[in-house]
């Protein structure tokens, strides 16, 4: 059996608010091996980025971690100084940001952005040694060697993420978060960026968290699927399993939403809205939209628990 690679275990983030706390994510938890890809599904508001920006240790004040662990191997990265976790950050686990564009630096070349990463985390190379490892890792990406010399506005949106892509693996990380590393792109541009980091991803031999609300994608990509709604997991299974059975009724209703070719007609959207997080229903925080809700629902919050091998669900009827 491997070991785990990283331990999310009840990791709580919250925002300090006039009208009181704000819970954005609260008593997550979940574990990926090495060279698993696990995905994070959920609208817009239900947690995931900032819960990829906790483990990471970069949420800005007002917000704040206020409880649980993340391990990354042995090492507990809540504890750790602020220059260790510094140190950390790309060299044991990096972010493929979403929007390159803001990510990457527009007034210095995608060479000079590599030389950053690199002394950053004092691994400077001689010049004939860093201009090899520039070359290896664009062609890494599927980007041509010229491409160091360029600013990113010279580039295209997927060239955009593949560099992002080249200096999230410079210092070959264990982990990989990429929070929605294809948004904005057109398909046919997010199936090659998606095919570029599930390459280097073999090669490396890193886990990847996928952070996304595109089922299709998540589909093709990921091993295994957490749902997050309202800053909470409400169902974990391996990707097969929650597309074709999902067993919590959000989940239901985020794959059927997805398009079908053979069903021609009105999409599906959910109904409602994703509730705000300062006036979170009580009990279920979805019973408001659900169309399976009973009287329980509104009155105890489910907790998630283990409804099959390897699968959990956070609902009072599955
Ligand atoms: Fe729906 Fe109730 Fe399950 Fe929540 S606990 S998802 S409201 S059936």
């Amino acid at each position: 059996m491997n070991q785990p690679v990283l331990r999310v275990e009840g990791l709580r983030v919250a925002y300090d608010h006039p009208l009181g706390l704000v819970r954005a994510v609260d008593d997550v938890s979940f574990s990926l091996t090495p060279h698993e890809r696990f995905g994070l599904a959920g609208e817009s508001g239900s947690g995931k980025s900032t819960m990829a920006l906790a483990i990471l240790r970069m949420i800005r004040p007002p917000g704040h971690i206020d409880g649980g662990e993340v391990w990354l191997e042995d090492t507990r990265l809540l504890s750790l100084s602020d220059d260790a976790m510094r140190r950390l950050r790309l060299a044991g686990i990096a972010l493929v940001p979403q929007g390159s564009m803001n990510a990457l630096n527009p007034v210095l070349r995608i060479r000079a952005q590599i030389a950053d990463a690199l002394d950053d985390h004092g691994t400077s190379l001689p010049k004939r040694d860093f201009e090899k490892r520039v070359r290896e890792l664009l062609h890494d990406v599927g980007l041509p060697p010229e491409v160091a010399d360029m600013y990113p506005h010279e580039l295209s949106g997927g060239m955009k993420q593949r560099a992002c892509i080249a200096i999230a693996i410079c210092l070959r990380p264990k982990v990989i978060i990429a929070d929605e590393p294809t948004s904005a792109l057109d398909v046919v541009v997010q199936r090659q960026v998606m095919a570029t980091l599930a390459r280097v991803q073999q090669e490396l031999g890193a886990a990847v968290v996928l952070i996304g609300h595109d089922m299709g994608l998540m589909a093709q990509f990921v091993d295994r699927l957490g749902v997050m709604y309202a800053g909470r997991l409400v169902e974990i299974a391996p990707i097969g399993q929650i597309i074709t059975a999902p067993r919590h009724p959000y989940t239901q209703m985020l794959i059927a939403s997805l398009p079908s070719l053979e069903s021609k007609g009105t999409m599906q959207g959910i109904p409602g809205l994703a509730p705000l997080l300062r006036e979170l229903p009580s009990g279920c925080a979805f019973h408001p939209r659900c169309p399976r809700a009973v009287a329980r629902c509104s009155a105890e919050r489910p907790e998630l628990r283990d409804i099959a091998a390897g699968a959990q669900a956070a609902c009072h009827l599955a």
